[in-house]
């Protein structure tokens, strides 16, 4: 049938009258129909990967779904006809709120991936109501509210599966609900969701305050509930439990209705490990065997084959250990296989660095994951690395050959089919659709680096897209910016080692120069979009200084024709596809061996920014892939800052002390100016914080960053050679396609 058709069934035969809500829920219905038609063509194969994930933070869905299907211009042309704007009723779909970081968005794109190499692997995760909390500013801080996101009509599909699943003392109903994952012109795959049947939305009270201990009825409220107390985390324990025992039934489930005898499961299922989060699913599949009347061996044996692990951080507060009294209450099944598990470890390895459960009795889920998974993996080169040689060494040496590294990629169809229209038809004008598909194509870009006309039409689309971006702040957020100004962006989850602090400094300092009358050739918008922690006190204070920056140089008249600042509220996917496009320089500045890999590092390169970076993650392969005179690196080596730790030599107050730069804006933060209008306490203990601690260093790569900048900065008048780098970025990007990293991990983990 064609769309027309589908939509006038829809709408009664009068596409025109139709409000934008019933054509948004029309096309969610059309979508959901033609999945499932694909879905039926390919069937089910004997080996199938399940990717378990505490997060997914797939966007809205719409428009990409339409893509994936091929019907998107098709559609948009059609309602056109009918006075309809597409975009319009995009914005009515709230973003499903499923995720947090990098981590979420990275399952994302490997569903896409998966789909579109039309391999047969599933998603499976929580289906929380409101999600990660939505970010409000008030008075300089951040505010957390819940973020509901199910309406009445909505991508999941209600299923028949449901367990109990039994807790210490207590057992919850669960159930699974459905969403599809359309591949780019390939199969459809699914996200299943798991949900207890007590939910109550009704308890949340002040905030996003609420009984923690009510497990009942909290357990699928919030992603991540605050940490800070006992209850917060026994919480977390309860939901990663839910998850995994859900998860391991439906596996087993779906592995014996294919005909699979228990014995042969690493035959039919790829477990996937996404961080720590879902690690008890190798005790629960253990059990579950178990009471199949496998022997507790034999069960370790096979799981052992069946269970993969990501390692996503290196932080060492993001290892999860769970002290044994809270898995003691909460699932008291499990301690008696746990501990099998830690006692075969050490009869065969006593080094302490491996232990299971160590002498303060904490169970260490990413060894268990080490122990008695088949592969782990890293997910940039430095990362694996640091891995290898740092901080999983005594597992290296046991187990070389589990390690391995799987780069992270991101999925063209989104990052830029669908949020960059401009830049993607001009690729297909210029190469043909060919990289869709297979993004290496894109460097045949490089045979076009010298035409004159392909570099200006690369600058009016970027320039289209700040216009674009322009009007969105000026709508949404009530800021004035500059379209010819350079648009410098950081976007990502708040935290010290990403450095957003270091930036603001640099904010500072550029106040401070234009107050002197050093005013920059060209006006800059610096734009930051960041959630922090709800319990993570820095964090908040560094967003408080960046909204006080913010308010005081955006009025003051002599400064803010030459800077700007905008702290995008609420950053979420839909904010990075309007932001992203729309960027000159990509702010990648975490202290070198912090930041695993990155992924918005990857979204920026494709859509023609240049890298502001320090060595670290995947700015390393991106730094190799488009040459030194493409990207504009800083700042001191991954060696070098292992060894300040190792050797416990970096003292900031020093670099406070003997430099004037640093000095001016570090007092600047706790100026009479900046108490003019924001909290003493909070700055004051951020500028403590910078001068007593810096754990993560940013005091130390602050002149050779803004060096940097003003380099970049410089290079932007350029504006053929810059337009000639940004080629080069776009060309050198497909080699972080989601498409060549879920290869990888099929060619070496899952072996569909
Ligand atoms: C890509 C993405 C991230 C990850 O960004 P990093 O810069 O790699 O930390 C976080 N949040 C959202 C919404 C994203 O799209």
């Amino acid at each position: 049938m064609e769309i027309r058709e589908k939509l006038e069934r829809i709408c009664c035969n009068n596409i025109a009258a139709c409000t934008d809500r019933q054509l948004y829920e029309g096309l969610l219905e059309i979508v959901k129909e033609m999945a499932a038609e694909r879905e039926k063509q390919v069937g089910d194969r004997k080996k199938k990967v399940y990717y378990i994930s505490a997060e997914f933070l797939i966007g809205k869905l719409l428009s990409n779904n339409l893509i994936n299907l091929g019907i998107y211009d098709e559609v948009k042309e059609t309602l056109a006809q009918y006075g309809k704007d597409l975009a319009k009723i995009e914005e009515l779909e709230p973003e499903p709120s499923l995720g947090n970081g990098g981590l979420g968005r990275l399952a994302a794109c490997f569903l896409d991936s998966m789909a579109t190499l039309g391999l047969d692997g599933d998603g499976i995760g929580l289906n929380y109501h409101f999600g990660l909390f939505l970010q409000k500013f008030e008075n300089h801080l951040q505010k957390e509210l819940p973020n509901p996101w199910l309406e009445k009509e909505n991508w999941l599909t209600r299923t028949d599966v449901t367990y109990p699943v039994q807790f210490g003392g207590f057992t919850v109903q669960s159930r699974m609900y459905d969403l599809d994952v359309i591949g780019y012109e390939n199969r459809t795959n699914k996200l299943h969701l798991f949900d207890i049947e007590s939910v109550d939305e009704s308890i949340v009270e002040e905030g996003i305050d609420f009984d923690k201990e009510d497990i009942r009825r909290n357990l699928t409220l919030f992603l991540y509930p605050d940490d800070s107390d006992d209850a917060g985390r026994r919480l977390r324990v309860y939901q990663q439990y839910f998850m995994v025992s859900n998860a391991a039934r439906f596996i087993l489930a779906e592995c014996k209705a294919k005909g699979c005898s228990l014995y042969d499961l690493p035959d039919y299922a790829a477990i996937q490990i996404n961080d720590t989060h879902p690690s008890m699913v190798i005790p629960e599949l253990i059990r579950l065997l178990m009471e199949e009347g496998i022997s507790i061996h034999d069960a370790i044996g096979i799981v052992s084959k069946t269970c993969a692990y990501t390692n996503h951080t290196i932080l060492a507060e993001a290892l999860e250990r769970w002290p044994m009294d809270y898995l003691n209450q909460v699932v008291p099944q499990l301690m008696p296989i746990i501990r099998e598990l830690d006692t075969l470890a050490k009869k065969k390895y006593p080094d302490k660095a491996t232990a299971i459960i160590d002498e303060d009795n904490r169970v260490h889920m990413a060894h268990m994951d080490i122990h008695y998974g088949y592969s782990v993996n890293g997910v940039a080169h430095l990362h694996t690395e640091i891995l290898k040689q740092n901080e999983l060494n005594a597992f290296y040496k046991i187990y070389p050959e589990k390690f391995n590294n799987k780069t992270n990629g991101i999925t063209f169809r989104r990052w830029l089919m669908h949020c960059n229209h401009g830049l993607s038809s001009y690729l297909d004008e210029l190469l043909g659709s060919g990289w869709h598909k297979d993004a290496g194509q894109l460097e045949q870009l490089l045979h076009f680096a010298d035409k004159e006309e392909v570099l200006r039409r690369l600058l009016d689309i970027k320039q289209e897209n700040k216009r674009a971006l322009a009007d969105y702040l000026k709508e949404t957020q009530g800021v004035e910016v500059d379209e010819n100004s350079i648009f410098d962006i950081q976007i990502k989850r708040l935290h010290e080692y990403k450095r957003q602090q270091m930036n603001a400094l640099y904010v500072i300092h550029k106040y401070l120069e234009i107050k002197k009358g050093k005013v920059p050739k060209r006006p800059i918008t610096v734009i930051f979009g960041a959630k922090a922690a709800p319990a993570y006190v820095i964090a908040k204070d560094i967003i408080h200084l960046i909204l006080c920056l913010q308010d005081i140089i955006n009025q003051d008249t002599e400064v803010s024709p030459y800077l700007k600042v905008v702290m995008v509220e609420n950053y979420n996917v839909t904010k990075a596809e309007k932001l992203i496009p729309a960027c000159d320089i990509s702010e990648q500045i975490s202290l070198a061996s912090k930041e695993a890999s990155g992924t918005g590092n990857m979204k920026f390169m494709l859509n023609g920014a240049l890298t502001l970076g320090t060595m670290d993650g995947a700015n390393v392969e991106i730094a190799q892939l488009v040459g030194p005179e493409n990207i504009y690196i800083f700042g001191e080596s991954s060696d070098t800052v292992i060894e300040h730790y190792a050797n416990a030599d970096y003292v900031s107050k020093n670099y406070y002390e003997k430099d004037a730069d640093i000095r001016e804006a570090m007092d600047f933060m706790v100026g009479k100016e900046m108490l003019a209008v924001g909290n003493r306490e909070n700055l004051e203990r951020l500028f403590k914080e910078l001068l007593n601690k810096d754990w993560f260093m940013t005091l130390l790569d602050f002149k050779s960053y803004a060096a940097r900048k003003e380099e970049a900065y410089a290079d932007y008048e350029d504006r053929m050679a810059w337009a000639g780098k940004m080629l080069v970025n776009i060309a050198k990007a497909g080699y972080f396609s989601s498409d060549r990293t879920i290869a990888e991990y099929n060619r070496d983990i899952w072996k569909l």
